[in-house]
């Protein structure tokens, strides 16, 4: 499967990783929308929040414990976490990723 955050995951395109473990992977957005923009990716391919099950849900929960661990460690107090899901919705790489984004005061939704 052609997909870069599988592809980030396993190696073989680089990011500037924030956090790792065997499950998740947090990495610096290559095109910050704040001045934090971290991505938070399960290892294991998900196309998007439309492809959580009863049998993959653990890794969303994980995934949020990290979110709370990274910012914690970073300083970061005020964040938001967003996940696109559909081209519509802005979704732009179709593995489940959950945007970090914080640094400025943030306004609105969309
Ligand atoms: P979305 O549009 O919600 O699917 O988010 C995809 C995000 O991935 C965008 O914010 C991109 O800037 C980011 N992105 C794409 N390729 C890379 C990459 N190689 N390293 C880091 N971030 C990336
Ligand atoms: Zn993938």
């Amino acid at each position: 499967m052609d997909c870069i955050f599988c592809k980030i995951a396993a190696g073989e395109i680089p990011s500037k990783k924030v956090y790792e473990d065997d499950t998740v992977l947090a990495f610096y957005d290559i095109q910050p929308a704040a001045p934090v923009h971290i991505l938070v990716i399960p290892k294991a391919h998900i196309s998007g929040c439309c492809d959580v099950t009863a049998e993959n849900s653990g890794i969303v929960a994980h995934i949020f414990e990290v979110i709370a661990k990274i910012t914690a460690d970073l300083g970061v107090t005020d964040y938001r976490v967003v996940s696109n899901n559909g081209t519509e919705a802005g979704q732009t790489v179709f593995h489940l990723h959950f945007h970090i984004l914080g640094g400025r005061p943030l306004k609105g939704m969309c």
